[in-house]
């Protein structure tokens, strides 16, 4: 059997209006040399920090089979003014070819969370024929990126889909054109370039703007902001699908119990049909991911059933709800690996998720949680609340941003503060003991990870 190739170089040359060198065809796309593989087609991007054309020779000697280039090589290659719009034409020309259901994912958080569930949920019933970004590639060169990698066959695409700044993602959504696109949740992440909550609603909603004639708006009925988004999708959507906990929702958990492996059994009620499915994350917040889950499965006419079975799997990710046991002296301890990202509403979450734990003591590692602006001190200080109400224990609080949380906690709940992850390292080593269950969870920069990994490499 003759594999029919991503991409010939006559359809590249035509997407982006460039002159082939030479015939080719690839099988991939990367615009990173180190992810060039045997077959790729390698994007030579010129970026703030580095030029692509540099690593031109190290692709090819990867394998690659071909190239994009502003300037001619000695290899087959398709020459353009600009690397970046032609990767842009080919993720265009990529999607004008599919002509199966595309669906795209935003939201403050629960990105990539939910298009990994979705993946599961629509490749349960459809195996390989289901195309997702990869990692959180979501700004304006991964959705190309992503989009261009699209095999032609693909029966469902699904693309996160990201933002710092308004404007953004209605850039974004023209190309993915999906026919129905998720807002996960809205949260002050990025505030400092918004200013208000509720202008990060307004910008979240710009994803509506792309979405193909007839197509379905998925939003979250249980935000604040729900108003907003829907007066938004009411412009753009033929259907709205509401999801969430609350009485109304389109989508709706009737009931959620503690599975036994950590995760949630739900009883959901959807327009057509009622399901009970098991989330193998824990958390009320995976929960609202999967029922965005199923009702954009719902939309696009997948096997909700199936779907149902996949969101078992959900979601698997490093540092995003990872459960690992720890042995400690006189028996086990359980660290909720959460280190990968935080903001106040997957702050408050997950610490809601400790406070359900059956556990000794419930230990919080809390890092700071970056890009606030000046809201930062007020929004440190107010997880004093739900540490209080999720009956947390001992405290590690992790940086100077945790400055104000540490004055709000005062002689409160038992806690200490340190400059870094480094210090907090020996503390905790010292301080954990059989039955504890911590959660431990920053913004990226602050490095949790490497606590996390210290604590599992001695284990
Ligand atoms: P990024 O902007 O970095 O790409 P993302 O939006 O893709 O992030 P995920 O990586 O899926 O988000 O999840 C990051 C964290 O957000 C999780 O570890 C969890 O703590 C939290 N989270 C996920 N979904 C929700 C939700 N629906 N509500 C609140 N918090 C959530
Ligand atoms: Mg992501």
């Amino acid at each position: 059997m003759v594999m029919t190739p991503l991409w010939t170089f006559a359809e590249i040359a035509e997407a982006t209006g460039g002159a082939a060198s030479a015939p080719f065809a690839v099988s991939g796309v990367a615009f990173d040399s180190r992810e060039v593989g045997p077959g790729d087609l390698f994007v030579a991007m010129r970026g703030e920090a580095t030029d692509g054309h540099k690593f031109v020779g190290k692709a090819f000697d990867q394998g690659a089979a071909g190239a994009i280039v502003s300037e001619a090589v000695d290899h087959p290659h398709i020459l353009v003014p600009d690397s970046a719009a032609a990767l842009e034409a080919l993720g265009r020309a990529s999607r004008r070819r599919m002509s199966g259901k595309v669906i795209g994912v935003t939201g403050s958080v629960g990105k990539t969370g939910t298009k990994e569930a979705l993946f599961l949920a629509l490749d349960r019933a459809c195996p390989d024929r289901v195309h997702r970004s990869v990692k959180s590639y979501n700004n304006h060169v991964g959705v190309p990126l992503s989009l261009s990698r699209m095999p032609r066959e693909t029966a469902f695409g699904v693309f996160e889909m990201g933002m710092n700044h308004a404007g953004e993602l209605a850039a974004l959504t023209r190309q993915v054109r999906p026919h129905v696109a998720i807002v996960t949740a809205i949260a002050p992440a990025h505030i400092e370039f918004f200013g208000t909550e509720e202008k990060i609603a307004e910008a979240k909603a710009e994803i509506f703007e792309g979405l193909e004639p007839g197509g379905t708006a998925i939003i979250p009925y249980d935000s604040p902001h729900v108003a907003t988004l829907y007066a938004k999708a009411e412009r753009h959507a033929a259907h709205i699908l509401t999801f969430g906990m609350s009485e109304g929702a389109d989508v709706r958990a009737l009931d959620v119990v503690r599975s036994p492996s950590g995760g949630s059994i739900v009883t959901a009620t959807l327009p057509n049909a009622d399901i009970c499915f098991t989330v193998g994350a824990p958390g009320d917040h995976w929960v609202s991911n999967a029922l965005a889950v199923l009702a954009a499965v719902e939309a696009v006419g997948g096997d909700l059933a199936a779907a149902g079975l996949a969101l078992a799997e959900m979601p698997g990710l490093p540092g995003r709800g990872e459960r690992r046991v720890l042995p400690v002296a006189g028996g086990e301890a359980l660290l909720i690996d959460e280190s990968y990202n935080a903001n106040p509403l997957s702050m408050a979450a997950t610490l809601k998720q400790l406070g359900r734990e059956q556990a000794g003591r419930r230990i919080a590692i809390l890092g700071g949680m970056r890009e606030l602006g000046d809201r930062s001190a007020d929004l440190h200080a107010g997880l004093a609340d739900p540490l209080a109400e999720n009956g947390v224990d001992y405290a590690i609080l992790v940086g100077a941003e945790m400055t104000p949380l540490a004055d709000a906690l005062g002689g409160g709940i038992p806690h200490a503060h340190v400059p870094d992850t480094a210090a907090a390292i020996p503390l905790i080593q010292t301080e954990m003991r059989a039955g504890d269950a911590i959660l431990v969870k920053g913004s990226n920069g602050v490095g949790l990870s490497r606590l996390v990994a210290a604590l599992a490499d001695a284990a």
